[in-house]
């Protein structure tokens, strides 16, 4: 068992649950509601509802699974169905599943009553490393994603890699991009670990590098004024590529289109800030293993780039990026150019696709 903080939160990366089970005890809440989507319900909770049948009274509400759910209608819903439980302030709302699952329970947990206690559980290897902690609560409106939100601390995070058993393989890739992104914003020593650690799928120590790293940034800065911008590394054309196949009506994971991100900004580190050209196609070689081809064509590049100039992080019409002069030293705010990015994509694209 091993404990990481930030601020007022624990999480625990433990494969028991003894040390959850004896937190909710020691803290007397009236109620329990499990939030968690109909897959989780099917292949998660079985595997730990015997532990956890001293939760009385509990409701269990599940929502469809995937990123249709994470909106203000199924929000509703769920504080529908509190009101009507006439679910007090000393309830405990826990989240069971991946990232749409923590997202949304956070945000209807911060909100109802004026906020209530909530916990996560994380289920997929994106939540464990990334989306459960940290804080953010989310929710999409209309086609923009994670646009509505809060910032409300969980009580306990409980990672538990044992859970990951049933999750499927391309959701294991989804997470990967992140973890690479936190062993390339943080040290070599990191990124190596990660880079021999999912040669057998061994989601371990990465798991523990990346919530120790998170912990770090998300301490010094919660709100995302400063350090925590780091985070952003691979998401300006991440997230543009994104909303790109999104209003063709083509879902992607938001994972791989991070892949590409990452891709971008290693290309774009080169030029800017002499990252080392060795080192960049060493990881590229890496980074490719693991990122299925998008249907992008280099006609598509004008249309992401003016996407990526409405992201939030932009500063007088220019785009602004989060680079890398090494791994580990991330610089934040670059403004790059226009030109620059174009040709970077269209390189990413290649080198995706062959
Ligand atoms: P993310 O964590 O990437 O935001 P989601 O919350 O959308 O992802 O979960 C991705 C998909 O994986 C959903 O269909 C969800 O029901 C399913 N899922 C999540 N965790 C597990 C698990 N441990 N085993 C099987 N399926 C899972
Ligand atoms: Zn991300």
């Amino acid at each position: 068992m091993e404990t990481y903080r930030y601020q007022a939160v624990t999480i625990l990366i433990d494969k028991s649950e003894e040390q959850l089970i004896n937190w909710i005890r020691a803290n007397q809440f009236s109620r329990y509601i499990l939030l968690t989507d109909k897959n989780c319900y099917k292949k998660v909770w079985p595997s730990i509802k015997k532990q956890f049948s001293f939760l009385r009274p509990i409701e269990i509400i599940t929502i469809a699974p995937g990123e249709k759910s994470k909106n203000l209608t199924t929000a509703e819903k769920i504080w529908t169905k509190l009101s009507r439980l006439k679910a007090d302030r000393q309830t405990l709302f826990i989240n069971l599943g991946g990232g749409v699952v923590c997202d949304l329970g956070a945000f209807v947990a911060s909100v109802y009553k004026r906020g209530i206690a909530y916990i996560n559980i994380p289920t997929t290897l994106l939540a464990m490393t990334d989306a459960a902690i940290g804080s953010k609560t989310a929710l999409d409106l209309n086609d923009e994603k994670n646009i509505l939100g809060t910032f409300y601390h969980p009580k306990q995070v409980w990672v538990n890699s044992n859970l990951l058993k049933t999750l499927p393989f391309d959701e294991w890739m989804n997470g990967m991009a992140e973890v690479f992104k936190h062993g390339m914003c943080d040290s070599q020593t990191h990124l190596d670990i990660v880079i021999q650690e999912l040669e057998h799928l061994n989601s371990e120590l990465i798991i523990r590098q990346s919530v120790a790293f998170k912990c770090e940034v998300v301490n010094e800065d919660l709100y995302d004024l400063g350090k925590r911008k780091v985070l952003n590394l691979g998401h300006t054309t991440g997230h543009a590529i994104e909303s790109f196949l999104l209003s063709k009506g083509q879902t992607t994971k938001h994972g791989i289109c991070v892949f590409y991100g990452l891709v971008t900004a290693l290309l774009l580190s080169v030029k800017y800030y002499d990252f080392p050209s060795e080192k960049s196609t060493a990881l590229i070689r890496h980074l490719k293993r693991y990122c299925p081809i998008l249907p992008l064509r280099s006609n598509d590049i004008k249309k992401i780039l003016k996407l990526m100039h409405q992201d939030k992080k932009n500063n007088e019409g220019e785009i602004r990026m989060v680079l890398l002069k090494d791994i580990g030293i991330p610089v934040l705010d670059v403004a790059v150019k226009e030109k620059e990015i174009v040709e970077a994509i269209r390189a990413t694209i290649e080198i995706i696709s062959v």
